[in-house]
């Protein structure tokens, strides 16, 4: 009886240390912890520059209009594209890199990896990357996770693939039905200290609401002149994670 109990309790501690080590990369999900001790994986790069980020896309809705905008403002973003969207249009995903924007990867499906397996989590990034490789003609080297949770199978299969995490130093919470252009950009902008001797951010936006409230990347694009506005007066250079990590 004794044994079977000690037995059971020892099962039960390896069970909790399994779950503890799958998803203890997680708690970079918290931005404060994220920022002190892995400032890299915040995006945190170098004074003056801006990374802009746009994740879930590529999506017909919001994309075409997106490149249109960044070309206005004269801006190079990176775009963290879902498998699953650039499967439903794989040349919307090609005029995105022909338009000289770094190509990144977000998975295939947008779906948590606290929740799945070792084997799901490899085989959904090796379906995304092969995906979003071949239609768009580059190979990605950065990695999103969906919700931006990191788990130990996250982490290892963007390692074996030769994929880099990024999350981001602040988003626009752009995603909610109350987003509008303006608390889009206090969002962004809440916490990024004046340009000089800070370390630069990486923003986070969406050019698609696959996973979100319907339309609600129309608070993006209210954001997106304003936020020109905001770096123009603070004297931020904006572009992609590769020029930021230089
Ligand atoms: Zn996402």
């Amino acid at each position: 009886m004794r044994t079977r109990s000690l037995a059971a309790v020892s099962a039960g501690s390896a069970l909790g240390l399994a779950v503890l080590a799958h998803s203890l990369p997680a708690v970079t999900v918290l931005p404060r912890v994220r920022r002190r001790l892995f400032p890299r994986l915040s995006g945190v790069g170098r004074v003056g520059h801006v990374a802009l980020t746009f994740d879930d896309g590529p999506d017909p809705k919001a994309t075409p209009a997106l490149l249109g905008e960044l070309d206005r403002l004269g801006w190079k973003a990176t775009f963290f594209m879902l498998g699953m969207m650039v499967d439903r249009d794989r040349g919307l995903a090609a005029e995105v890199a022909a338009a000289g924007h770094e190509i990144a990867l977000h998975g295939y499906e947008h779906r948590n990896h606290l929740y799945r397996g070792p084997a799901a989590v490899l085989g959904d990034l090796r379906r995304g990357f092969d995906t979003v490789a071949t239609a768009t003609g580059t190979v990605p080297t950065l990695f999103r996770p969906p919700y931006g949770v990191l788990s130990s199978a996250g982490l290892t299969s963007a390692l074996l693939i030769g994929l880099r995490p990024v999350l981001w130093t602040s988003w626009g919470r752009d995603w909610t039905a109350e987003a509008t252009g303006e608390t889009v950009l206090c969002e962004l902008t809440a916490g990024v200290r004046s340009r000089r001797g800070y370390a630069g951010p990486t923003l986070l936006l969406h050019d698609s609401d696959c996973t979100s409230e319907v339309g609600s990347f129309h608070a993006m694009f209210g954001a997106l002149p304003l936020l020109g506005e905001w770096a123009n007066s603070e004297g931020w250079e904006v572009g992609t994670l590769a020029d930021h990590f230089q």
